[in-house]
């Protein structure tokens, strides 16, 4: 697939402005407020998808007026979510600049195909959110499906992953599922949306820079002339003056450089990480060798392969240990949980299986 920037504006770009447009005076200061701040793009969401009802759900088409007015007044070029064919069709009636598909849509590929359908023959830009469940595949099906109806100027938004339970950011990052989708599409623009991400302001700014760090294109930033009133998402969003401090602290830096020491000691580091990535691997499959050695002792006794006790006492252990050597709560708590699935399946195997010879690897068939 062949894709086509949706954006000419120089690195970083900057999309920003509020969560949801609320009324006309809100929209047209936030506008102004950010008029020279080297924002390619101001967004402001008219319908809103909300997790619970009885929450503001979006000023609906009225909104479109005031994104018009935005554009007329500031210059800026304005961009909104569509969840509907009837969306994409008034955002079009309206002259959008960019319309963007929200998460929940994205995980959804009835919606996204009538979106598809509604975009057939139009030229205008799409901007993908991730869905909220961590499937690569669901997102690259959503630009496959766009890409079908003829839409050539895509573009990708990371705003991170739903989860159960308390965690450090609202949607986990996962970053390494936005590295792949760089790395599927190398001349897509990729944007952080580091708002939803983080659900709180206290850390936008550190992941900001990580998004910097990691080479993405831009921002998303959710800004708001008065963050603690705002109708949705209040505690994460900033205000102007706010925004413009934070990106001014980014350090933006270069994608590589030739410079010689810098080459070679960047290629020592690699080596041993190689060697280290190879250890780890070894390592494991040693652990499995013991996994299932007691696959093996437990059949014989007719005991059953999940431990409980077991994992809570090596998790509270490994944890404790990743605590002095640095590595977060969160790693290891992930790391810990692909290792026992590893094992729990390998020990189900040796189990099932008649002979401990007949423990096989085969690859999974492929499903979508
Ligand atoms: C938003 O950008 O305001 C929004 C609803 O985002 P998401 O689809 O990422 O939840
Ligand atoms: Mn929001």
């Amino acid at each position: 697939m062949s894709f086509e920037p949706v954006f000419s504006a120089q690195r970083p770009i900057l999309v920003a402005g509020p969560c949801s447009a609320e009324t006309e005076d809100q929209v047209m200061a936030t506008a102004r407020a950010l008029q020279h701040g080297g924002v390619a793009l101001f967004r402001a969401g008219i319908w809103k998808p909300r997790t619970r009802p009885n929450s503001f759900e979006g000023i609906g088409s009225a909104g479109l007026k005031w994104l018009q007015r935005v554009r007329e007044e500031t210059g800026l070029a304005v961009t909104t979510e569509v969840a509907n064919a009837q969306h994409v069709e008034e955002c079009l009636r309206h002259g959008i600049d960019v319309l963007w598909i929200g998460a929940r849509t994205t995980a959804n590929p009835f919606s996204v195909q009538e979106i598809a359908d509604a975009l057939r023959g139009v030229e205008v830009p799409i901007l993908v959110k991730n869905p909220i469940n961590p499937d690569l595949k669901l997102w690259i099906g959503t630009f496959e499906r766009l890409h079908q109806a003829g839409i050539r100027r895509l573009g990708a938004i990371h705003r991170g992953f739903s989860s159960y339970g308390d965690s450090a950011y609202r949607n986990a990052p996962r970053w390494q599922i936005a590295i792949d989708l760089m790395q599927t599409f190398p001349n897509m623009e990729v944007l952080c949306d580091i708002s939803h991400i983080c659900g709180r302001r206290n850390t936008l700014a550190e992941t900001a820079q990580k998004a910097y760090d990691l080479n993405y294109d831009g921002l998303m930033v959710e800004v708001h002339p008065e963050p603690d009133s705002a109708w949705s998402d209040a505690i994460q969003q900033i205000t102007p003056a706010q925004f413009l401090a934070m990106v001014s602290s980014l350090v933006r830096r270069m994608p590589t450089t030739d410079d010689p020491d810098f080459l070679a000691s960047i290629e020592n580091c690699r080596s041993a990480i190689d060697e280290i990535d190879e250890e780890i691997i070894a390592l494991i499959a040693r652990r499995m060798q013991l996994v299932r050695d007691i696959g093996l002792i437990k059949k014989e006794k007719n005991v059953a392969v999940l431990q409980p006790e077991r994992f809570r006492a090596l998790r509270e252990a490994l944890l404790l240990r990743g605590q002095k050597n640095e590595l977060s709560q969160e790693f290891i708590a992930l790391l810990l949980e692909a290792i026992h699935q590893e094992s729990i399946s390998q020990q189900e195997r040796v189990m099932n299986s008649t002979k401990a010879e007949t423990l096989k690897t085969t690859t999974p068939p492929v499903q979508d």
